[in-house]
């Protein structure tokens, strides 16, 4: 399933991501777009797509998604990397 990544350097933090998401999953926290309830994303890419900067990427993510948790970065240095909260 793919989930959206967040590339933090190009996040103006405008927000507009959060209210197009289907099955209201994202929040914002610390100034940066969060999948608050990961178990809720269908993998739209609605996000990715209204994103006036490109900021979110739609990546395949096979892993565990545990429980609340940040976008994965994917200009961090492990993309690979769900950060928990
Ligand atoms: S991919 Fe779709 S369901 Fe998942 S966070 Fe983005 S808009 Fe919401
Ligand atoms: S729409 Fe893009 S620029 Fe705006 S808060 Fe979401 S990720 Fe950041």
């Amino acid at each position: 399933m793919e989930l959206p990544m967040l590339r933090e350097a190009r996040c103006t933090d405008c927000g507009d991501c959060v209210p197009i998401c289907p099955t209201d999953c994202l929040a914002m926290k610390g100034g940066m777009p969060w999948l608050a309830r990961p178990r809720a994303c269908v993998g739209c890419g609605a996000c990715a797509l209204v994103c006036p900067t490109d900021a979110i990427t739609m990546q395949e993510w096979g892993g565990d998604l545990g429980g609340a948790m940040a976008l994965p970065k994917s200009d961090s240095n492990d993309s690979s990397t769900i950060t928990d909260y």
